[in-house]
């Protein structure tokens, strides 16, 4: 490179760029065929007149921003991983999604002059659908096992939309109650990038669009082939009809005291009753065990949002992510129930139709499994308890964090079967008081606790549910 003022290489004397004469055309055309080697990526043979190209194209090794970068994604990294990021990437727009849902449907019309009458699973799991759409108005989004499973084929990429009776569009008459719209994205890609894309889709779909969507009406939308959906719909089907699946754990229900032997795989840490809470099966995959040897329990707390679709659905619901940089799970259902973890609601009158007969609150807690290799570390308690409070009889409040290793992931999807912790049921506890007044909770009183929403979802202001505690009331569990 020559700078304004450099020493000659031949004559040592200093020239500078004003001295220069340009060379010609003809020695610049035999300087562009010369063959030369990319010190990023190690190529050779490359025409010098070809290197910007190279550059801004193809070398795999140059540094390069996501094409989501005007809005506010800050990843840079190699060319190579770029694919991989866009996988990932939380930043394409919403808009895009809008588009490609509208076009999906749009090139639908072929399929909905179908007038087949839709099986009871199919019915009864739109039902529910809808239940989840009442109370959150947002839609269900689910999406199959197999977007995220690289060793499965994915042979179609399929959105099936619901949308609600009473909304205004042409469609409405297609199926008795609602109209069930279902759409193959149109394009004729390989497996692998359908599956990128409908990861991305679902990746972007944000509790903004989620409300958007409600305002169109949308209850319901599935993503993958529509084969796994009917899997789906027929294991829900099967858990309602055998309610022996789920489990109630407490000393008339399900109860044992320390860890459990039993025999069954669960890794190797201990698994104490996770007493005073319901647990919901939810499908995670076939052949679980063989996935999952070696995996242990533990547990999340989650938002009311979240815990419902996932009762609804069965499924796993979009949105469950945890961002990187540390994500927390713990061996202690006593600890996961503090309400800066587990959302606290009131279940008023419009919530009491079909799932919560009777009760004042309820709150969620995801089941989770994560392998030994997969906890980096044990941590203390991150609520500043006080000195002296037990939080969990079983468990140390030195030990009641587990850090989990994030593999280097921004955002860590709990229905990624590929993932470092995955979701294995939904916990349910439903009371006819505040939970906070139950004797199990007392230990949130000595910890951090306020009642502003976006740190802890209390459900209730504090001075009333100290006014409570005061007065001694009580609070009872129901489990049916
Ligand atoms: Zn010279
Ligand atoms: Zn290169
Ligand atoms: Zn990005
Ligand atoms: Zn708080």
């Amino acid at each position: 490179m020559i700078t304004n003022c450099a020493p000659c290489p031949r004559c040592g004397k200093l020239v500078s760029v004003n001295n220069l004469s340009s060379i010609s055309d003809t020695l610049n055309n035999m300087l562009r065929k010369l063959r030369i080697e990319c010190t990023l990526c190690g190529q050779t043979e490359l025409l010098r007149g070809n290197f910007d190209d190279h550059i801004n194209q193809e070398c795999p090794n140059v540094r390069v921003s996501c094409p989501a970068m005007n809005n506010k994604c800050p990843w840079i990294g190699q060319r190579n991983d770029l694919k991989n990021h866009i996988s990932t990437c939380v930043f394409h727009q919403p808009p895009l999604v809008v588009a490609e849902i509208a076009a999906a449907t749009k090139l639908s019309t072929k399929d909905l002059l179908s007038k087949q009458p839709i099986s009871f699973e199919e019915k009864s799991y739109y039902e529910e659908c809808k239940e989840y759409y009442h109370i959150t108005g947002k839609p269900l989004i689910s999406i199959a096992e197999e977007v995220f499973d690289n060793n499965i084929e994915l042979k179609s990429s399929s959105l099936k939309i619901g949308i609600d009776e009473e909304y205004d569009i042409v469609v409405k008459q297609i199926q008795v109650g609602s109209s069930i719209l279902e759409a193959e994205i149109p394009d004729k890609l390989e497996s692998n990038d359908k599956q990128l894309r409908l990861k991305m889709i679902y990746q972007s779909i944000t509790d903004k669009l989620q409300e958007e969507f409600g305002k169109m009406k949308i209850f319901f939308l599935f993503m993958g082939p529509i084969k796994s959906l009917f899997k789906i719909q027929k294991y829900r089907t099967e858990i309602k009809l055998n309610p022996q699946y789920n489990r109630i754990y407490d000393r008339d229900y399900n109860y044992w005291e320390g860890p459990l032997h039993d025999g069954r795989d669960r890794g190797n840490k201990p698994y104490y009753c996770p007493i005073g809470w319901k647990r919901c099966s939810l499908y995670v995959t076939d052949k679980f065990y063989e996935k999952f040897k070696g995996w242990c329990i533990c547990y999340h707390g989650t938002k009311f949002s979240n815990g419902l679709s996932i009762l609804l659905s069965g499924l796993k619901p979009a949105g469950i992510k945890v961002y990187g940089d540390g994500i927390y799970a713990t061996p202690s259902v006593n600890y996961a129930s503090h309400p800066r973890y587990s959302e606290i609601m009131p279940i008023d009158s419009s919530h009491q139709k079909t799932f919560f007969k009777s009760g004042k609150y309820l709150q969620f807690i995801l089941e989770c499994r994560v392998h030994p290799n997969n906890i980096k570390q044990t941590d203390k308690e991150t609520l500043s308890v006080k000195d002296g409070t037990t939080i969990d009889s079983n468990i140390k409040n030195e030990d009641i964090e587990w850090v989990i290793d994030d593999r280097n992931k921004t955002i860590v999807d709990f229905n990624d079967p590929d993932s470092s912790i995955i979701c294995t049921g939904l916990l349910i506890r439903v009371t006819d008081n505040h939970p906070g007044l139950l004797p199990q909770s007392q230990w949130w009183f000595n910890s951090h606790l306020c009642d502003y929403k976006k740190c802890c979802a209390l459900g209730i202001d504090l001075d009333s549910l100290e006014g409570q505690r005061q007065h001694e009331n009580k609070c009872n569990i129901i489990y049916e």
